[in-house]
């Protein structure tokens, strides 16, 4: 009776973790998703204990009378993780979610590995199944690759770290070695099992997980929090296999799947290959690429010339970028969509795919400041309106407005999809100085003849245009 309940809730929090993921696919379902997601993991969490806490005591379906340690380790485990998740929670802004993301990654990774490790001490190797052995060794790669992978992710997305992809000799054979050699580590202890061989992987999968992300270059760390973050899903689907849960299978399964097709999606809107990213490079960061060419001057503007541009345009498009998160602007720019549009102005956002630092960076800030769901338009949706735009906003956005994308096969950015701003008639760029964007390459944008400079930060900028309105 009591392992047909732990079953039945299992099913029932799979069902609204699937929920929970098709609610988040769209803005107007994602509340509804996240609900879903916070009723499944509760129950998942409730039955979990109750299901431990019942074979600790060995009775069938009967709670222990009495805490037993596994009890009172399980609450102040939880305890601490809520008190610590709380804190970081209330303090993290929204810029600093994605190295944030990054970091409980890693978490997931090293739970992984240590769930691995303790299957390893719990059973001895000489009492166990060439198919437990085979499994902890596949938690413990995966697990080991995902916590270094996410630090280095984290120390590159908090800047800690210079995102300029370290470019070993023959890296790529580096990265086939490791694996080769993992590959037949994993079949010789599930053959012949030795303490060295999982020794020997756990340190092989920590170098790995280190020079995988380090060889990625700024370009491509959209994909590679994606990649980290389906990595993170099969981390703990091998540690269900190893506890033996069938929850953990299949959430991680479900994570490790959907964050495959976000890796899908971000290499189709950067046009990479997932292998070439792999290969890494792309992208550099520290001096600036494409500095040394003469563009020409940049011109500047004043908020009030903007405010009167914007009076007599007929459609705005407004493209956001990482800018507008550092600015906090989004509250300010939704006032001022709702101000143009009282006054008959067409607006509406184009968003680019890896605008930002994180998946679906803008259309959070968006939703969070109110705006209306069917003016925030997909790249793809909006492109082809560009040249029949009167004035577009450019607020803090560069690598995804930048045409060298397009123009420059030597661009390091060269063969990325974006935003043609420059084909509507007045283009107004809100940006603190002529300082390149994330991947480091210079913008010919801001140089263009119908391209303006609005200098300063975005969110005063966007006020005292609303204030000259
Ligand atoms: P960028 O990072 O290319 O540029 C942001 C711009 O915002 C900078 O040029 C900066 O210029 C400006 N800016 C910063 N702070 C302010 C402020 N307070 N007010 C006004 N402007 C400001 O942004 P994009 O969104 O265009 O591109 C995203 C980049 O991040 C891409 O290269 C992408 O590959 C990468 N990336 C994306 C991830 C994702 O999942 N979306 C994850 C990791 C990386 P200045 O300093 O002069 O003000």
């Amino acid at each position: 009776m009591t392992q047909s309940l732990i079953t039945g809730s299992y099913i029932f929090a799979g069902l609204c973790f699937i929920l929970a993921l098709a609610g988040l696919s769209k803005h107007e379902s994602s509340k509804r998703g996240n609900i879903f997601g916070m009723v499944g993991m509760a129950i998942a969490l409730l039955f979990t204990i109750l299901g431990t806490v019942l074979k600790v005591t060995g009775s069938e379906g009967v709670a222990p009378s009495g805490p037993s340690w596994a009890i009172i380790a399980i609450l102040v485990a939880m305890a601490a993780g809520a008190v610590i998740g709380i804190f970081f929670a209330l303090r993290v802004e929204m810029t600093g979610m994605p190295e944030l993301i990054a970091l409980l990654h890693s978490f997931v990774g090293l739970t992984a590995v240590l769930v691995g490790w303790n299957a390893y001490l719990e059973v001895p190797l000489a009492d166990s199944t060439g198919l437990h052995r085979g499994e902890l060794f596949v938690g413990i790669f995966i697990g080991a690759v995902t916590f270094t992978g996410s630090i280095i992710a984290y120390l590159k997305l908090s800047a800690k770290m210079r995102s300029k992809p370290l470019m070993l000799p023959n890296h790529n054979v580096i990265n086939l070695a490791a694996v080769v050699v993992i590959i037949g580590l994993t079949v010789w202890f599930v053959l012949e099992p030795h303490l060295w061989q999982l020794v020997l992987v756990t340190a092989i999968s920590l170098a790995l997980g280190v020079h995988l992300v380090t060889s990625i270059g700024g370009g491509d760390m959209p994909v590679v929090v994606s990649m980290l973050n389906s990595y993170s899903g099969w981390a703990a689907a091998a540690a269900g296999f190893t506890l033996d849960n069938d929850l953990l299978i299949i959430t991680g399964a479900l994570v490790g799947s959907s964050g495959a097709y976000l890796s899908y999606i971000m290499c189709k809107a950067m046009n990479r290959s997932f292998i070439s990213v792999i290969a890494g490079g792309f992208g550099s960061d520290g001096e600036i690429t494409g500095d040394d060419k003469d563009y020409g001057e940049h011109r500047e503007t004043t908020a009030s010339e903007v405010a009167s541009l914007l009076t007599n345009a007929r459609s705005v498009i407004i493209t956001p970028g990482y800018g507008m998160a550092v600015a906090q602007a989004q509250a300010a720019v939704a006032d001022l969509t709702s101000k143009l549009r009282a006054q008959g102005v067409e607006v509406r956002f184009g968003i680019h795919p890896v605008a930002g630092r994180l998946p679906g960076h803008m259309n959070v800030l968006l939703a969070e400041a109110k705006v209306p769901y069917d003016v925030v338009l997909e790249m793809d949706e909006i492109n082809d309106d560009f040249p029949s735009t009167d004035v577009v906003l450019v607020i803090g956005a560069n690598d995804t407005v930048n045409p060298a994308a397009l123009d420059d096969p030597h661009s390091p950015i060269a063969g990325m999809p974006v935003l043609e701003v420059w084909n509507a008639t007045t283009v107004i760029v809100f940006k603190r100085s002529m300082n390149a964007g994330y991947a480091g390459v210079q913008n010919p944008l801001f140089f263009k003849e119908n391209t303006m400079m609005l200098f300063g930060d975005a969110k005063e900028r966007v006020e005292d245009i609303i204030r000259a309105l």
